[in-house]
């Protein structure tokens, strides 16, 4: 759309917050008559409707259902669910419905400037890493990049901000993809997909169809992940362009089309030019950062988008070596009597923590909090032979218990009822009893922290925090 095209448009955007709130100033710049619905009416969304309101955005607090009259377009917060009457309205009056990313995706180029081609990520978990190392690798290459999603570069101000971008590595969550129905990235991976979000999307369909939208399109590689049957599935499934290719990554020994991993080197037999023949060298797995197998899976994914973009093998390496995970995700905090002690709270789901838990062994695993209707019977059988102990907190904490009985009745539990923020020295300090040396305590809940935690960096925090209370006393 040219600029013009938004000059008294009448757009709704659905929710403040996040990406309400650059939204609705976005559209307003550019000319469009800009109305502002929100379900609530506290405090806080008032006093960011005054400021709204001061640009000429008319805002309408406490009503989040009704379509305001003479609406031809909405954008709304990736988060609203899809059968909100909101959308029920749209649908009846024939209005389209756009999220963030397709809104950031239509203005690509509005201003005239060559828009940079997307390299996108999504999947259940492992996004955030994979985005990062992707633009680490790209960053490596010379090339004038950002990470941009949920951390980092917003995708309104990738696309519209003064920085010019040569390609920018995109992290897509579901619920975005839901609403980008002409989003065509460049090459896109989904890295791995377990049920989540259940209740937003209706269902485990109507999630993986979600996913499978970041394949629409593509114009050089699709990636997959060949340990998980579904993201190929939706790459036969996708309508791509011609001469898009579908590349695998495997743990394993690369076949053709794929990257993979012979003799502790990360390889790649997709991108060279006799793919029967030729395995490209592209980095150590001890360049990987932490080399756990679920994030040698995020750099070869990551990999084979940089490499679909032309990176040079050298530029992989680099990149890889170059990139320092975020924080709470498999970060080691200190050794303390010859016990690691890993903060993995971003685990929040059995999925996440399940790829940590095979990457140590023995473990003194500390877990619990909102199972978020989750069972954890898989998880647990799948562990029980690396549990040196258990300990558990948070509200959820039986659920697990029920687990450990039917598949690990020999693993000792510690099962702590105390759920005041005093709770995780204690943690940790059973965690401390029940470890021998060489082994590792690992805290990957397999929940989210809100029921006790503000959120899941608190929860790393007060790990950290007493883990170093820990080695102090025993310095
Ligand atoms: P996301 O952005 O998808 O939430 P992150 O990169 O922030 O993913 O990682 C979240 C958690 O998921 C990490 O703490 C880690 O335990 C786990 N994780 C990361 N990569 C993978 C993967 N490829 N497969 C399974 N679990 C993973």
């Amino acid at each position: 759309m040219s600029n013009q095209d938004w000059q008294g448009k009448h757009v709704t955007v659905a929710g403040l917050g996040v990406s309400g709130i650059p939204a609705a100033r976005v559209l307003n710049g550019l000319g469009a008559v800009v109305t502002v619905v929100n379900d609530g009416d506290d405090e806080r969304s008032r006093a960011q409707a005054a400021e709204l309101e001061a640009q000429g955005i008319t805002v309408r607090l406490g009503d989040g259902a009704t379509l305001p009259e003479s609406t031809e377009l909405i954008v709304t917060t990736p988060g609203w669910k899809p059968d909100k009457p909101l959308f029920a309205a749209a649908a009846e009056a024939g209005v389209p419905v756009w999220g963030d990313v397709e809104l950031a995706w239509r203005l690509r180029g509005h201003d005239g400037r060559e828009p940079a081609p997307w390299l996108a990520v999504t999947g259940t978990n492992g996004k955030t890493t994979t985005v990062r190392m992707l633009a680490s690798i790209l960053e490596a290459a010379g090339l004038r990049t950002a990470a941009v999603g949920n951390i980092g570069v917003s995708l309104l101000d990738a696309v519209l901000g003064d920085e010019t971008y040569d390609v920018l590595a995109v992290e897509l969550s579901s619920y975005q993809l839901h609403w980008a129905p002409s989003l065509r990235a460049h090459s896109a991976v989904v890295l791995n997909l377990a049920p989540d979000h259940l209740d937003w999307h209706g269902s485990m369909e109507a999630y993986v169809a979600d996913k499978g939208r970041i394949y629409e399109g593509n114009r050089i590689a699709c990636v997959y992940n060949a340990a998980d049957k579904a993201t190929e599935d939706l790459v036969r499934q996708a309508d791509v362009e011609e001469g898009c290719r579908a590349i695998g990554f495997t743990l394993g020994t690369p076949g053709p089309s794929q990257l993979g991993v012979v003799d502790g080197i990360l390889v790649d037999r997709a991108f060279v030019t006799n793919r029967q023949k030729q395995a490209q060298e592209l980095a150590e797995v001890g360049d990987v950062n932490p080399p756990a197998p679920h994030n040698i899976a995020n750099a070869l994914a990551a990999a084979a988008l940089a490499r679909a973009f032309g990176v040079e093998p050298r530029a992989v390496r680099d990149g890889l070596r170059a990139f320092r995970p975020d924080a709470h995700r498999i970060e080691h905090v200190a050794d303390v009597a010859e016990v690691a002690y890993i903060d993995d709270s971003k685990a929040t789901n059995t999925h996440a923590a399940e790829a940590s838990l095979a990457a140590y062994d023995p473990i003194v695993w500390i877990a619990g909090g909102l199972a978020k209707g989750a069972t954890f019977d898989e998880l647990v059988s799948g562990a029980a032979k690396r549990l040196r102990g258990v300990v558990l907190m948070g509200r959820d904490r039986a659920l697990i218990r029920e687990a450990l009985t039917r598949h690990a009745p020999e693993v000792p539990v510690v099962d702590l009822e105390r759920t005041d923020t005093g709770a995780m020295s204690e943690a940790v300090r059973e965690a401390a009893r029940l470890a021998r040396p060489g082994d590792t305590v690992l805290m990957a809940p397999a929940c989210a922290s809100m029921d006790m935690f503000a959120n899941y960096n608190k929860r790393g925090e007060a790990f950290a925090d007493a883990v170093r209370a820990l080695a102090d006393e025993s310095a």
